[in-house]
């Protein structure tokens, strides 16, 4: 057993192989009943089952790709027919919804190219995956501890030229907030929200490119509280 249900407890594994370069898994979700979508009642009787390719997350360096038998059901009181929901991987998506979350947040710490590379996804879903991420950390603001080191970096949303800045917490390499906007102004902002900015000892940006991590101070940021460094 190389992928043991515990990263997706809702679905049931019907045979997985290990090849060369990857898995291959079969999947079905657990539910034996559905509701029906037209009249709300309870059934149980299958109408026909398809397949769905799905890509999740690398397991042991092997990318794990995963065919969902995706069920269609009939109402027996209503006669409808129907597709099963699919809250683990979502409506027409391709990946699993842990998976864009994972990718989402690798891309909060590294380029988004990057993060491609690794995981053998398109650019093109890993910065969806961001913006999913960040309406995620936008709808639930507030950090709770001020850290020492502040990490900020900036990217753009779906390339739609609108920039956010995300703020992170260097001492634990944990972002801590994604906020709107860009530029100075927006970390004075965020260091004027905090309840004691005189915590913040430095300030590290462009920290998702550290590569070669190196810090060189710029300024004394204005309020009196530390150093601005850049990374480069
Ligand atoms: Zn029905």
């Amino acid at each position: 057993m190389y992928l043991s249900s515990i990263r997706m407890p809702q679905l049931r594994i019907l045979k997985q192989k290990e090849l060369e370069g990857h898995f291959e898994v079969s999947v079905i979700n657990r539910r034996g009943e559905v509701t029906c979508p037209r009249c709300g009642r309870v059934t149980t009787k299958e109408h026909d089952r398809g397949q769905q390719l799905k890509q999740d997350r690398r397991l042991r360096d092997k990318v794990v790709f995963l065919t969902l038998m995706k069920r269609r059901f009939r109402c027996l009181w209503c006669g409808k027919v129907f597709t099963e929901p699919d809250e683990v991987f979502g409506s027409r998506r391709r990946s699993s919804c842990k998976f864009r979350e994972y990718l989402g947040q690798e891309a909060l710490h590294q380029t988004v190219k990057r993060t491609a590379q690794k995981e053998d996804v398109s650019e093109g879903l890993v910065r969806r995956c961001v913006a999913e991420e960040v309406e995620r950390r936008l709808g639930a603001r507030g950090a709770t501890e001020i850290p020492e080191f502040i990490g900020l970096d900036e990217f753009s949303v779906s390339g739609r030229r609108l920039y956010h800045t995300t703020i992170c917490n260097l001492v634990k390499r944990e972002v801590m907030e994604v906020v709107e906007g860009q530029g100075r102004q927006k970390v004075e902002e965020y260091l004027d929200s905090l309840s004691s900015p005189e915590i913040v000892k430095g300030m590290a940006y462009g920290y998702r490119n550290m590569d070669n991590f190196r810090l060189r101070i710029l300024a004394t940021n204005s309020k009196g509280t530390g150093a601005c460094f850049h990374t480069y």
